[in-house]
């Protein structure tokens, strides 16, 4: 089993060469060093512990680098602060990270020949890929030409096609806020002021309402489309999770803290791996 995983790894290191035309991280936990690939007759070396490292459906995880984006999708970020190292994961299953727009499924997957629908194979799949100021017309101050907020996140199975249920729960203790009025939007604030947004869950059906108090793992919502227009109408987007995280800073106590949005994409990968781990 291990040589089959190894040989499987060792493909997708050369089909992510290709992709990105960069040689991989060797230093990122999930890309380990391709001279690693063994002769056929060579004894295999014991995997380190963040090696082949599989999901509840036996597929090996891994990721592109932070700020690594799509061709033609934006600048990315390239944040690999781990901010918070001791949340869960927001999905209770498996979970892909990659983008809505520029892929299968998206209005932009054409840019790089990506035109089927969002429940093509290949989005349900790893590696994950960043999506952190990925284009967008919204100015955002980390993202100064205009981009993505946050993170989008895949459950383990495409809804339209499965009729799945895919839970979001919360990744710290926090209290749920300002979910009156919200028409796509759960924050889940702990008591440190973190901050967290969940979009696009399934609004009617949510497992919590407003001002309530959560424990890590407790179930929010369903993984949905729901998304609505500035002028408030229905305008359903991929099935997905989008992810953001805002740190509370303020430098002395007569200062009002500033709500510092930041990339949550290391601190996803290191919940993920925390999970995968603890399932092994
Ligand atoms: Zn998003």
């Amino acid at each position: 089993m291990k040589l089959d995983l190894r040989y499987m790894l060792a493909g997708l290191i050369a089909f992510l060469s290709a992709c990105t035309q960069e040689e991989p991280a060797s230093e990122t936990p999930g890309d380990p060093p391709a001279e690693e690939e063994p002769a056929e007759e060579e004894p295999l070396p014991e995997p380190e512990d963040d090696d082949f490292l599989q999901d509840n459906e036996g597929r090996v995880f891994s990721y592109v680098p932070a700020g690594d984006l799509l061709p033609s999708s934006g600048p990315g970020h390239s944040d690999t602060t781990i901010y918070r190292p001791d949340i869960t994961f927001p999905l209770e299953d498996a979970a892909f990270l990659n983008s809505q727009v520029y892929r299968h499924g998206g209005s932009n997957g054409g840019l790089n020949g990506m035109t089927e629908g969002q429940c093509h194979p290949s989005n349900y799949d790893y590696p994950w890929q960043d999506t952190f100021c990925e284009s967008r017309s919204r100015e955002q101050i980390m993202c100064p030409t205009g981009g993505h907020e946050g993170v989008d996140i895949r459950a383990g199975s495409c809804i339209p096609e499965t009729g799945a249920v895919h839970w979001a729960v919360a990744v710290e203790d926090g209290r749920i806020v300002g979910l009156e009025g919200s028409k796509y939007t759960v924050k889940l604030q702990t008591s440190d002021g973190t901050l967290y947004r969940y979009m696009h869950l399934k609004m009617d059906q949510l497992a919590v309402g407003d001002g309530e108090f959560v424990t890590k793992g407790q179930r929010i919502g369903k993984v949905s489309n729901d998304f609505f227009n500035s002028a408030g109408d229905p305008v359903p987007t991929t099935f997905h999770l989008h992810f953001e995280m805002y740190q509370n800073y303020a430098p002395d106590e007569e200062t009002d803290p500033i709500f510092d949005q930041v990339s949550p994409y290391m601190t996803l990968v290191n919940a993920y791996e925390k999970k995968l781990r603890a399932a092994e």
